[in-house]
């Protein structure tokens, strides 16, 4: 099973290198902080506090959650945009530190990668908790105005003030949350891609692979 593990904060470059990444190397690709959201979703549509440890883990165990490449379902409802709208990033970090929610999304991550003989998952714990075996491990960073501006671009509703602030406050929880916090995996390859064009990130993930293994070329699409 060939899994790469591509960690970091939001507005880093994961989700553009993972899916470029995916795509070269013939492998599908998961994005696991959508699945963070769709069950903050679910919990704000049930009229549920997030804070409830015991609502969100109940929730997290229970829905029918896909996470397509560019489509996310919900118990059948499209979720796709609402995910990413304010209600459910203001709330996500707060679910997210929820230890019951984090095994059971964890547990659903290594089964969508066994299905599949493998993948690029993205997301901030997948090389220190969900696949510290990973072939290759990423953990992407970058100046935290670059960061915000580069969401700001994606999010055209809210002023570069607000998602800087957003950033820094997710940043925060996520990293001091007792349950799997965002850290870099001992092992990991840390790129800074403050400046970097996608190409050139791509590029260099691409050169690691073929450092560390010699099946770069096979093409492993399940
Ligand atoms: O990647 P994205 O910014 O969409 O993730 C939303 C939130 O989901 C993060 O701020 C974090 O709280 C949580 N998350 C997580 N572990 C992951 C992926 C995301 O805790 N593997």
């Amino acid at each position: 099973m060939r899994v790469i593990a591509i960690d970091g904060p939001a507005g880093s470059g994961k989700s553009t290198v993972a899916r470029a990444l995916a795509k070269r190397l013939g492998l599908q690709y998961l994005d696991t902080g959508a699945m963070y959201r769709a069950v903050t979703f679910a919990v704000l549509r049930s009229g549920g506090d997030p804070g409830d440890p015991d609502v969100a883990s109940r929730i997290a165990r229970s829905i029918d959650l896909r996470v397509g490449l560019d489509e996310v379902t919900v118990d059948g409802v499209d979720a796709t945009l609402e995910i990413r709208g304010p209600e459910v990033t203001r709330a996500v970090s707060e679910v997210a530190a929820n230890p019951a929610v984090r095994s059971e999304l964890v547990s659903r991550q290594r089964e969508w990668a066994r299905e599949r003989g493998g993948g690029v998952l993205e997301g901030r714990d997948i090389g220190t908790v969900v696949f510290p075996d990973a072939e290759l491990k990423v953990y992407l960073t970058a100046d935290p105005a670059e960061r915000a501006r580069r969401r700001a671009k994606e999010v055209t509703d809210l002023d570069y003030e607000t998602v800087a602030a957003d950033l820094a406050r997710r940043d925060a929880l996520d990293s001091n949350r007792s349950a799997d916090p965002m850290v870099e995996a001992g092992d990991a390859v840390v790129l800074d891609t403050t400046g970097l064009g996608i190409d050139g990130v791509v590029a260099r993930v691409v050169s690691l692979l073929t450092d560390t293994s010699d099946d770069t070329n096979e093409n492993a699409d399940a």
